[in-house]
């Protein structure tokens, strides 16, 4: 049995290192040193040529490096081989961190302050008590959850949206397309934390910027592939939207010309939100081979039918 990292270079060192001190029975190989690949049952991969998957006959679990699968074809994955999605505690925290820094960003004014700094304009707006603010995060995962964590001492009236029912202390929580309207009707600030999937591509089009209070602003940490971002600058120009932070888009990095490097109203980050941390990735990595191993069910196991 042997495990296959076919990752990023620094990351697979870090993690042969982890490997080598606290498992050495497993023989851990750092892509494109793969061994007989006959042995691999366990491949720690974030991208792959399209045939790689059937060089490996006994592989059992495909370990994504990634918080996300959208960027992987699952029809080219055996279906008897487990898919586990990236779970780990260092990408939890960098999330919560940006959001966070997003949402002050947001509630504080900081796109207004930035135009008139480049403008020489003092132009101070009233100040409002962040218990005023609603401040939603569509996604209740992993992710989601960590950053209403995080912005839960400032004091925001917090709510989150699921496909499924979900209860969190301190968030009025709606569910499922039913729950979309009266969730959105509540967020001065709304953050999109979701997979990207069939059913949420685009999701941050039209229909939803119109359901939003006017003046809202929008954050989206998730996949560029949730936004419509000819809707976003037309509800920016309109009014409708105040402004939005944007980690993500598509095509990443935008084309020179596209108004997402220049709008005043958008802040835009090159998708840096968060990402798995080798140090803090590496037990959890190895915890799921243990696991396994063991008949028990994967950390971030990935749901064919749903796509996350
Ligand atoms: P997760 O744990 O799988 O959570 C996904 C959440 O979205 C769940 O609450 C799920 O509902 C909900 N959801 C899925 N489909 C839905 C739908 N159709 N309608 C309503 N809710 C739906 O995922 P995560 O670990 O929190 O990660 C979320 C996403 O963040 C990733 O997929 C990735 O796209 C993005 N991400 C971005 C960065 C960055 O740097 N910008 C970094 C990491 C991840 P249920 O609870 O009912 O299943």
């Amino acid at each position: 049995m042997s495990v296959l990292c076919r990752a990023d270079e620094t990351q697979s060192a870090s993690w042969a290192r982890y490997f080598e001190a606290e498992a050495p029975d497993i023989a851990f190989r750092v892509w494109p040193d793969a061994g007989d690949l006959a042995e691999v049952e366990y491949l720690i991969a974030w991208r792959w040529p399209p045939e790689f998957l059937k060089s490996l006959p006994n592989l059992k679990v495909l370990l994504s490096v990634s918080a996300g699968v959208d960027h992987l074809d699952v029809s080219t994955v055996p279906a008897h081989v487990q898919i586990a999605r990236m779970i780990e505690p260092g990408m939890q925290d960098a999330m919560a961190e940006y959001v966070a820094m997003a949402v002050l960003a947001l509630h504080r004014d900081l796109p207004h302050y930035l135009t008139c700094q480049a403008e020489r304009r003092w132009a101070p707006l009233p100040l409002r008590p962040a218990g005023e603010r609603s401040v939603g995060v569509m996604g209740l995962g992993v992710l989601g959850r960590a950053a209403l964590a995080r912005l839960a001492p400032f004091g925001f009236r917090l709510s989150g949206w699921s496909r499924s029912a979900k209860t969190i202390a301190g968030v009025t929580c709606y569910a499922g397309d039913v729950g979309l309207s009266p969730f959105l009707a509540g967020c001065d600030i709304l953050i999109c934390l979701l997979p990207l999937t069939e059913a949420t591509r685009g999701i941050l089009g039209q229909p939803l910027f119109d359901a939003l209070p006017r003046g809202a602003s929008v954050i989206n940490a998730g996949r560029g592939g949730h936004l419509d971002e000819a809707a976003l600058l037309a509800a920016l120009d309109g009014g409708q939207l105040s402004s939005a932070i944007l980690d993500v888009c598509d095509p990443e990095p935008p084309r020179p010309d596209d108004r997402l490097w220049r709008h005043p109203k958008i802040l835009l980050t090159p998708h840096i939100a968060s990402m798995a941390l080798a140090s803090t990735a590496a037990p959890i990595l190895l915890q799921n081979i243990l696991r396994h191993r063991k008949g028990e069910p994967l950390l971030g196991r990935v749901d064919r039918t749903l796509g996350y």
